[in-house]
């Protein structure tokens, strides 16, 4: 019998904690806790056959993230709440020697800096604990990492070439609005853009180079280089990778309004006061922008995520692939009342804590996904409505 304890009541969890409830063999009972936790009651009360419990918690609290683990005892704990609370939850985990999953890497609240550097500093700690850490499990980081771990296990002696593509073709009807968290998805594509080339960094202007590609059953899309946070852990993983990029899809408008927000200050960090009030101008912002989580009732469109890979077959030859899903905003919404973004991010975090439950993805230590053998992860990606396409010996564009 499995219990899980699922921090964060967002769009994200939303649409895990609807999987989850009907992966039912595995997930025997849910806790879902966060800081909000009439939003918990809603998810909760919209699966009535599930069994679920909800809880208030400041996850930012370890002594209260450790009494919260000891009061629920779970197998897992499934943190999709922010960034910002990755290390006080592992720290809880570790104390409790109960087992993590998440699907963003940490960031300091007060820089925009996301490495892996503080999670993997756990590697140590939780070996000797014999507890599991799995980084990364949503799509991006998380199914392309383990795209590229299938790429490498059945197609490839050796990667050199890796391009991550990220459309999302969707539309949602409003002038402006972000797919997830507005804070940390404002703080991620206003960063300088990076990429890996012969074994160093190159850092780039953002949103410097940018170029159409073409996406399946959707066309070009002008798609900009970005820095992403699989990139660090797969070119240590795939130390033969001479080049590795990550393309994200921006539409015109949605350039506009973030360029406007940045010249006038809204996307800013720092602290400031405001009638006697210190506040920070994009958590401000965040609270007047549309929920990312009820986006989803008009969206309309797909996502279409994958990775475009080059180099040497198993008989040595030269050689492209290309692997991909695509998303219906809408079917996402009907299955899980949460639009493409939150559900590609739900599902595989989903599948990850199964892994995991189902002793497949076990194993004493910190790990990013595609350390795990992704054949069972594939093997159920598209049974959860994530079915995903292979193209061999195709143009890659890139
Ligand atoms: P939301 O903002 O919708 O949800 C975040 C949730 O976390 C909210 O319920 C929030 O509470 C809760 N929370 C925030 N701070 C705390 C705290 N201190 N203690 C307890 N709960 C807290 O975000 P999303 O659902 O869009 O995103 C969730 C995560 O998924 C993020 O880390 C994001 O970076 C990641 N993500 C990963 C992707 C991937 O492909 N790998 C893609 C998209 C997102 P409250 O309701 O009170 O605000």
């Amino acid at each position: 019998m499995s219990k899980v304890l699922v921090i964060g009541a967002g769009g994200v969890s939303t649409a895990a904690v609807h999987k989850m409830a009907e992966n039912s063999d595995v997930f025997k009972e849910i806790i879902i806790a966060s800081r909000t936790k009439s939003k918990c009651d809603a998810i909760a009360a919209a699966l009535p056959d599930a069994n679920i419990k909800t809880a208030q918690i400041d996850a930012d609290n370890v002594p209260e993230m450790v009494k919260l683990i000891n009061e629920v005892k779970p197998n897992l704990v499934v943190n999709l709440a922010l960034p910002y609370q990755d290390l006080p939850i592992m720290d809880a985990c570790l104390e409790t020697g109960i087992s993590y999953l998440d699907t963003a890497n940490y960031e300091p609240i007060d820089e925009a800096k996301y490495e892996y550097s503080w999670q993997w500093a756990y590697q140590d700690r939780y070996k000797e604990k014999g507890i599991t850490a799995i980084l990364g499990c949503g799509f991006d980081p998380g199914v392309t990492s383990i795209f590229v771990a299938h790429a490498v296990k059945h197609h490839f002696s050796e990667i050199h070439y890796l391009d991550i593509v990220d459309c999302n073709a969707g539309d949602h009807g409003k002038a402006f609005a972000t797919n997830f968290n507005p804070e940390i998805n404002i703080r991620e594509v206003t960063q300088p853009g990076k990429y890996w080339e012969n074994g160093k960094w190159i850092e780039t202007a953002p949103h410097e180079i940018h170029q159409p590609i073409t996406y399946p059953n959707i066309g070009p899309k002008e798609s900009y280089l970005i820095y992403h946070e699989e990139l660090e852990s797969l070119v240590k993983n795939y130390p033969t990778l001479k080049r590795a990029r990550f393309w994200m899809t921006f539409g015109q408008e949605y350039l506009t309004h973030l360029r406007v927000i940045q010249n006038i200050g809204m996307a800013g960090i720092e602290p400031i006061m405001y009638e006697g009030k210190e506040i920070v101008p994009i958590q401000f912002l965040k609270a007047v922008l549309p929920n990312p989580g009820d986006l989803g009732e008009n969206y309309k469109g797909w996502t279409s995520i994958g990775c475009r890979i080059k180099g040497l077959d198993k008989q040595g030859k030269e050689k492209t692939y290309y692997i991909y899903n695509n998303c219906s905003h809408e079917v996402a919404f009907k299955e899980t009342g949460t639009q493409g973004v939150s559900y590609t991010t739900g599902v595989p975090a989903m599948i990850g804590a199964a892994m995991y439950l189902k002793n497949l993805w076990k194993k004493p230590g910190v790990f990013n996904v595609e350390e795990f053998d992704p054949d069972p992860f594939m093997a159920e990606l598209g049974k959860w409505g994530l079915p995903w396409v292979e193209l061999h010996d195709v143009d890659l564009e890139l």
